[in-house]
């Protein structure tokens, strides 16, 4: 039997720039098709609960919950045509020889996740995966200061912009996050 080629897409963008609804939209779509889907998301995100990939806007999937590439790759069902991956930003380096392996293997592979960091910097291993990828969307949130499109996520700490060479987890502290532009991203600090 020949192995049909796979394809890797990414899904790309600031925070609430939609990256989960169109992961959600996608999976969908796939199992309308009737195609054997295989959803994870990366077990940091507690924003929402376990076991699901929920958008800002209410939509919710069931979702293994894994916390390396390892881990996902030990968990794939062999059956599985499309795997979808959520918070990608979170996975290890090694997530882009297993989504290699898995393309190889003629799995439709969709991986979602933020671009950039509160500074602004490439996030873990986005931008090796953004180059091995067929088709990659990068989507834009509303800036929620001026209403233009925003590609940033902008970290605030106790209602201040969160400055450059602050710890990624801060203890105790009151942490919000907003998707702003260029140019209302601020990062105190930045060289
Ligand atoms: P992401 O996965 O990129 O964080 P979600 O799919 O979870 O995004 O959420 C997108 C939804 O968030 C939008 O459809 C909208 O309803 C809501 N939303 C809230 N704040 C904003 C904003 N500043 N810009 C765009 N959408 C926003």
């Amino acid at each position: 039997m020949t192995v049909r080629a796979g394809t890797l897409e990414i899904i790309a963008g600031p925070m609430f720039s939609g990256k989960s609804e169109e992961l959600i939209r996608r999976v969908r779509r796939a199992q309308i098709a009737r195609q054997a889907v295989q959803v994870f998301a990366h077990a940091l995100d507690t924003r929402y609960g376990e076991n699901q990939v929920r958008s800002h806007d209410g939509g919710a999937l069931a979702a293994v919950p894994i916390s390396s590439s390892a881990e996902l790759e030990a968990r794939l069902d062999p059956p599985a045509e499309v795997v979808a991956v959520d918070e990608v930003q979170f996975m290890d380096e090694g997530i882009a020889r297993v989504a290699e392996r898995m393309v190889a293997r003629g799995v439709r592979v969709i991986l979602a996740g933020l671009d950039t960091d509160f500074r602004g910097e490439p996030f873990g291993p986005i931008p090796r995966l953004l180059a091995q990828a067929d088709r990659i969307t990068k989507l834009e949130a509303v800036c929620v200061v001026c209403g233009s499109p925003a590609h940033r996520t902008q970290r605030l700490v106790e209602g201040r912009p969160a400055p450059y060479d602050a710890p990624v987890i801060l203890v105790g502290a009151k942490e919000a996050y907003e998707a702003r532009c260029r140019l209302h991203h601020e990062v105190p600090g930045r060289p």
